[in-house]
């Protein structure tokens, strides 16, 4: 059985979003496909008539300033990202993320825009983008148009706390055959701030994590003035470390308030065991090396 019968590729944004409304149901966005193809493939996704490439949207293939904040695309590969000099100044834990996705065929395909919207709570630029305090440009049509007989449809976007595209794992807030993302805004980096993102993997594995952690963090004075702690698998949705948070604003860095900071990810934490990657306890276990190892790398960036 064919697992699409139709393949669409926009070039603007209006198209996509034109094609989204009137092409053949069942329909689906596809990007660099590394995650929808396998999931077709392999059943865990039923078959679709219509696949929606976004990858040649003009709109969601750029990183820039725009104003006081980044915009990346969320049609760029990771590839792309790893290297562009505005990521690395403005978003370094962002960087150290898409350069861990995979391997280097799967990271010349696979977009950003697709490891959120496939919203797996340990997704590594998901995590990233978490700690960097991202927001997510979402796109639909809007009605508009003088009578009722003279409707047409615009595009309309709108911009969302990237926390709230996440429902549960796998399941993502987005409008299903309406909305597609287009990418995610950041504030810039200003002195004083910095970011750091790494994992834990299986040897020689080359997907998801057995756990990761961004930081992105302020420091004045010697004191942590912000920080944000993001680790993935910590929940159903991608999981903030709010309360080791609170505990480290206004704090010097020793090993007292990293403990209790430590404390503080262990009491909040939900990690659950996954049969192919490792036990909640061994998680509870090693979270600690790498908290520190971001912490101090994001710390010492930040002097
Ligand atoms: C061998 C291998 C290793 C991997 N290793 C890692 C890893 O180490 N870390 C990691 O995080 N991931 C890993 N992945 C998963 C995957 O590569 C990433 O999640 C990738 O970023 C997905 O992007 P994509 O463009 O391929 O998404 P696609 O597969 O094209 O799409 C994924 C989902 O997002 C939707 N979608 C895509 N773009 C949009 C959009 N603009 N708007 C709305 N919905 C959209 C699709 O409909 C689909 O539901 C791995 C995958 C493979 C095959």
């Amino acid at each position: 059985m064919n697992l699409w019968q139709e393949y669409l590729r926009p070039t603007s944004l209006s198209q996509a979003l034109k094609a989204f409304a009137e092409a053949p149901r069942p329909i689906l966005p596809i990007a660099g496909g590394t995650d929808l193809l396998l999931d077709l493939e392999q059943g865990r996704h039923s078959p679709v008539h219509t696949l929606l490439d976004v990858t040649s949207i003009a709109e969601m293939n750029v990183i820039e300033v725009r104003g006081d904040e980044l915009f990346v695309g969320a049609a760029v590969p990771v590839n792309r990202i790893v290297l562009d000099p505005l990521v690395g100044v403005h978003a370094q834990a962002l960087a150290e993320a898409c350069d861990l996705i995979a391997g280097p065929q799967v990271r010349n395909v696979a977009t950003l825009g697709g490891n959120v919207a496939h919203a797996l709570p340990a997704a590594d630029g998901t995590i990233a983008l978490l700690a960097l305090n991202s927001q997510a440009e979402i796109a639909s049509l809007a009605l508009s148009g003088a009578s009722d007989n003279e409707h047409s449809r615009s595009v309309s976007t709108r911009r969302i706390p990237f926390k709230e595209l996440f429902l549960g794992p796998g399941k993502s807030s987005l409008k299903h055959g309406e909305e597609l993302l287009v990418g995610f805004y950041l504030p810039l980096s200003k002195n004083g701030q910095s970011s750091c993102f790494k994992r834990i993997m299986r040897p020689q594995g080359v997907a998801l994590p057995i756990i990761n952690l961004a930081i992105w963090l302020e420091r004045m004075d010697d004191q942590f003035s912000q920080i944000r702690i993001a680790v993935g698998p910590g929940g159903p949705t991608p999981w903030s470390g709010t309360k080791a948070e609170e505990t480290l604003i206004g704090k010097l860095f020793n090993d007292e308030t990293f403990n209790d900071a430590l404390e503080a990810i262990l009491a909040q934490v939900g990690f659950r065991s996954s049969a192919r990657r490792a036990s909640s306890d061994y998680r509870r276990h090693i979270v600690n090396g790498l908290f520190k190892d971001v912490l101090e790398t994001a710390w010492q960036r930040a002097e």
